[in-house]
């Protein structure tokens, strides 16, 4: 396998908190860098949408606070002070070029919400239409991890925005080469890994646990990312933003970096159903998991129980093998686990559809067809 950067037209470009910040704030020497390489991708004919971090720590040194900021609603007030800094350093930069440039927030709730994707997809489109480079961040002050809303990092996020705009190469850009066997800081023979071609167990032991962060997210929210972009087509590259013109580099075929692969490209509904965050789990019996395997419908026999609160329509688990779309809320499907499907009128009234899910709403966490 090699890179395959022949088709490439859409590329996300994350750039992190670190890369971005130097101790006495922001660095606007590389965002002019980072920009610049946009600019250039651009004038080769590529459209190019950047995922901006930084808000957090910018408005933090805005107030004078010099030690990390924890507490969540401490982290949104800073992310709103700091965001229309980060905002400007990035205007003034690409005025400089006379490219455009726009601020797109957003949150995992607009995401999994199909009318609000809509929209977003279709905003982008026109800016993209209009020559502009969209820089998104997380919506900070609204989202939080607590009532589900919040990505928790811009890795993830990214490859969220890479997946629904449909791009084709997610680039993203940290403070270390790419992806080592270990963590190069402490072990000597830590080998960089030049390419990937699925992220599995063993890749991503590669990354250590969520603790041993090289940089804001870490490894291991990269890829998770990577995963995320991988459905949908979407190849990674996870690359040093110290390295000069990084981008111009990678896209002429130097070999920086990590390359990960694309897998194949599910659906855009397929991938809303798998990228979603589930409102609960439908346990089901073996039975019914060789039914859905087998491109059957659910029926209500094969439910064993329900967990959590959902509406009809939300994303939920089916066992831990996959994610579905049921045509029930949960106090319905408890109602009719283990009932034979002709029950459902008697039970829930008429003119309901007779199994919880046909196949089309269901995708295998393997992806397995
Ligand atoms: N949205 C956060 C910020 O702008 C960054 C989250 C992250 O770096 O992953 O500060």
């Amino acid at each position: 396998m090699t890179r395959n950067l022949s088709s490439i037209k859409r590329i996300v470009v994350k750039v992190g908190t670190n890369l971005l910040s130097d101790r006495s704030g922001i660095d606007s020497q590389r965002i002019e860098q980072v920009v610049e390489d946009i600019v250039t991708l651009r004038s080769q004919g590529f459209q190019v949408l950047l995922v901006s971090s930084g808000a957090i720590g910018l408005g933090a040194k805005e107030l004078g606070r010099t030690s990390a900021v924890k507490q969540v609603a401490l982290r949104q007030a800073c992310a709103s002070i700091g965001q229309p800094i980060l905002m400007s350093h990035y205007r003034a930069a690409f005025k400089r070029h006379d490219v455009v440039c726009s601020q797109v927030l957003i949150t995992r709730s607009e995401l999994n919400e199909r009318k609000t994707f809509v929209n977003l997809r279709n905003s982008v489109q026109t800016l993209l239409d209009l020559g502009v480079v969209p820089v998104f961040n997380e919506n900070d002050a609204v989202s939080t991890a607590e009532i589900g809303t919040a990505f928790g990092d811009n890795d993830r996020m990214s490859a969220f925005v890479a997946s629904k705009i449909d791009a084709d190469l997610l680039v993203i850009l940290t403070d270390i080469d790419g992806l080592y066997t270990k963590n190069p800081r402490k072990e000597h023979d830590a080998v960089l890994l030049g390419e990937v071609e699925k992220i599995d167990d063993t890749v991503l032991s590669y990354a250590g646990t969520a603790g041993s962060v090289f940089s804001v997210g870490g490894m291991k929210t990269k890829l998770l990312a990577a995963k995320i972009a991988s459905t949908a087509g979407c190849a990674t590259i996870i690359a040093s933003g110290y390295e000069k013109s990084v981008l111009s580099r990678l896209l002429a075929g130097e070999p920086l970096g990590t390359y990960i692969h694309a897998d194949k490209r599910l659906g855009q509904r397929a991938r809303w159903i798998i990228n979603s965050s589930p409102k609960g789990t439908i346990r089901i019996d073996e039975g019914a998991v060789r039914a859905l395997r087998a491109h059957k419908s659910l029926l209500p026999s094969g439910v064993v129980s329900v967990e959590g609160v959902f509406h009809e329509g939300d994303v939920v688990m089916v066992n831990e093998i996959a994610k579905a779309v049921p045509y029930y809320n949960s106090t319905e499907i408890m109602e009719m686990a283990g009932c034979q499907s002709k029950d459902i009128p008697r039970r829930l009234g008429k003119g309901k559809a007779d199994v919880l899910f046909r196949p089309e709403d269901i995708v295998f966490l393997d992806h397995a067809e």
